[in-house]
């Protein structure tokens, strides 16, 4: 499976700017720092394609990354403890009014650390997905981090936690590449429905 030919498209901080929906899009979810920036990376050709954010919670924006017939939008990350009320609230309408609304979505990724138990809002988003019945994929990153046996029992938590089927898990590096394959491929079969 040949990496995704994706460039950078642009920045949306708010919903007025969205572009017009055209290709089918597979929106990224997850907490600040998880490795959203990192999996984009990973599943695109260029290594630097997405800045990793070295302050978390400053990527306020959605992120576009465009190619190969197909969008990845990163939205911004949350559980971001420090994030005053009024910042939150913005951050909730962006996020739930973009995948409540935008018709040409097609997929979603929730992004989890391999290391960490899902929280309230992994909830929370995992709750608007389905709401919009797309399919989408648990992805626990950073599996290099943990012995394969603690990688397998985080994904048995993070199913059991959210409430998801076993094909709904997938294990991740972008460190080594593992489930890379298998991610391309999945991002490209959702998009071709
Ligand atoms: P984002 O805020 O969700 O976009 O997270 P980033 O992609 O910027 O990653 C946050 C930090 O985690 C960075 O220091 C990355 O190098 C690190 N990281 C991300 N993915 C992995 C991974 O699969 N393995 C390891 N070991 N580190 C990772």
């Amino acid at each position: 499976m040949k990496p995704l030919s994706l460039e950078f498209d642009r920045a949306v901080s708010s919903l007025d700017r969205l572009p017009a929906p055209a290709l089918p899009e597979t929106a990224l979810l997850g907490r600040s720092n998880v490795g959203k920036s990192s999996l984009i990376n990973t599943v695109g050709r260029n290594r630097k394609l997405a800045r990793m954010s070295r302050d978390p919670g400053r990527t306020r924006t959605l992120n576009f990354y465009q190619g190969d017939g197909l969008i990845l939008v990163d939205l911004p990350g949350y559980g971001y403890a420090k994030a005053p009320e009024a910042e939150r609230r913005r951050w909730g309408r962006l996020v739930e009014g973009y995948l409540e609304n935008r018709e040409n979505l097609v997929a979603g990724l929730l992004v989890l650390d391999v290391r960490r138990v899902p929280g309230e809002q992994d909830g929370i988003m995992r709750g608007w997905l389905a709401r919009r019945e797309v399919p989408f994929l648990a992805v626990a990153t950073k599996a290099d981090k943990v012995s394969r046996g603690a990688a397998l029992v985080a994904a048995r938590t993070i199913r059991k936690t959210l409430d998801l089927t076993e094909e709904q898990v997938l294990l991740f590096s972008a460190k080594t590449g593992a489930g890379r394959e298998k991610l391309t491929g999945w991002i490209r079969s959702a998009s071709e429905r």
